[in-house]
């Protein structure tokens, strides 16, 4: 079934999911804050992650570098040069647009194909961005007007101020991508860890760029999650083009096991040569069938040596590799994997949402709203209920369970007092079981245990409730 955005918005909300940044001020535009369950959804993502890439390959390790660097590491990696996105204003109704972005829909709109993206070191070729947006008459999407002006190059990086004493201070940006904080790092990881090519380096963090356009709740927003991996192979063609199509694959399976997004709004997109950046030999996309239209998830990219090399051109630092079994030096090339954790959770939310209607026990037909998140992605495992909330020892012993299960599981205790209540709001944020505490299980130690998707119970002895 199809939801609206709004409706995903306001969900979001009233639930507890994400709330507007600045909320009591105003909101400050585009910005959002994770509530409670949008934060727990996270952990979840980042848990999986962990568990998959760190603990368990054993070819892959973590590090969590500096939002602020030093401001020669964004020189190095093009974003002070090249980190822009070209600009045209509608000269009739004077709204702002990203060249590009309205040439890839009206493109869309008529043959599926996209123009070449706007990635940091790659040279826009405003000018023929210009002449596409005359020539084809593209349309402007507020007044329907077909007249732009030249395009202007706008840096999306914040910059700011670093020092305390004034003439002393020094510009500083924060960082629009997690990547470089890797590459800064090879040497030292390199030093201290006993790594061998292959291998990768995986980040989770920060990071914020001054959008144009932010928009779309937290899909394009400034201030925003990365999961990235940097994955370092050999220069040899056969042995990227294994690792390349490898991560396609693996990338692939994560969306599916790591975020349990339904396969099937799910699109895998090789670009064709003339969208890749000039450094990268290959380039693929994970999109995903928004409310709005298609978007991109996750980019995964072959980037030859060109961030090593870089770095090594800007520090005079060797940051080449030495096979400890063949003695060949060299500079590793990389497979970069870089997925958006915050388009992840929002993609997670729009994926889970359903209103189903069934037919309730007096039989009237009902709509209930249910989030079917799987059940290791869901904000709480467990809601542990007492039928009845002025009797004591039924409230006590559901609070025991409660204790018991939340040792281990994000549980929530509800005793308010009305079952269907507390029921609804349960389906509604999307927790697997709901566990009740009812008069015969004081007698003989059962519960009822209601599983979320079809809503039904059976009577189990309280100590085997398992997730
Ligand atoms: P887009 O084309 O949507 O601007 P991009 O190609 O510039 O994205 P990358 O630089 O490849 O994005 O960043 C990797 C991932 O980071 C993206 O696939 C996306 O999931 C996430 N991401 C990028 N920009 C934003 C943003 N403004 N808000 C939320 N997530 C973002």
């Amino acid at each position: 079934m199809w939801f609206s955005l709004e409706t995903i918005v306001s969900r979001a909300k009233r639930r507890g999911f994400a709330y507007p940044g600045s909320d009591i001020y105003g909101w400050l535009a585009n910005a959002r804050d994770l509530g409670p369950y949008g934060t727990e959804i996270k952990r979840n993502i980042e848990n999986s992650r962990r568990t998959y890439f760190v603990q368990e390959r054993g070819d892959i390790i973590w590090l969590d570098s500096q939002i602020l660097m030093n401001p020669k590491v964004r020189e190095a990696s093009g974003h002070v040069a090249g980190f822009s996105d070209p600009l045209v204003d509608c000269k009739k109704c004077k709204s702002r647009f990203r060249a590009d972005k309205l040439i890839e829909e009206s493109l869309l709109k008529s043959k599926d194909k996209e123009l070449p993206k706007n990635r940091a070191g790659e040279k826009t070729p405003a000018e023929d961005l210009f002449a596409f947006l005359w020539a084809k008459k593209v349309k402007c999407p507020v007044c329907w007007a077909s007249e732009w002006t030249e395009p202007k190059k706008f840096n999306l990086m914040f910059k700011t101020e670093q020092g305390v004493i004034e003439g002393e201070w020094m510009d500083i940006y924060l960082r629009p991508e997690t990547a470089q904080g890797i590459f800064v790092n090879f040497k030292n990881i390199l030093d201290t860890m006993r790594v061998r090519i292959p291998f990768g380096i995986a980040q989770v963090g920060k990071a914020f760029r001054n959008e144009i356009t932010p928009g779309n709740f937290m899909f394009r927003v400034r201030e925003f999650y990365q999961m990235e991996i940097e994955y370092f192979v050999e220069n040899d063609e056969k042995v990227w083009l294994k690792a390349f199509k490898e991560w396609m694959q693996t990338s692939k399976k994560r969306w599916i096991d790591e975020i349990w997004i339904s396969e099937k709004k799910l699109k895998f997109r090789e670009h064709d040569k003339e969208e890749l950046a000039f450094y990268s030999k290959g380039t693929f996309d994970v999109e995903y069938e928004f409310p709005w239209g298609r978007g991109e998830l996750q980019g995964i990219a072959y980037r030859t040596d060109y961030d090593l090399s870089q770095h090594i051109k800007f520090s005079g630092k060797d940051l080449q590799y030495s096979d400890p079994l063949t003695g060949k030096r060299y500079v590793p090339h990389v497979i970069e994997p870089s997925r958006g954790l915050t388009r992840a959770i929002l993609t997670a939310m729009i994926d889970a949402y359903d209103e189903e209607k069934y037919t309730d026990g007096n039989g009237v037909e009902q709509t209930r709203v249910v989030a079917r998140f799987h059940k290791n992605i869901a904000p709480i495992k467990f809601a542990v209920i007492p039928l009845v909330k002025k009797d004591e020892k039924m409230v006590q012993m559901a609070h025991d369970i409660y204790k018991k299960l939340s040792k281990d599981h994000m549980c929530e205790f509800d005793d308010s007092g009305n079952i269907g209540k507390s029921y609804r709001r349960q389906d509604e944020i999307g927790t697997p079981y709901c566990i009740t505490v009812d008069h015969q299980s004081l007698e003989d130690g059962t519960v009822t245990i209601r599983e979320r998707d079809s809503m039904k119970q059976k009577r189990i002895k309280s100590e085997d409730i398992t997730f």
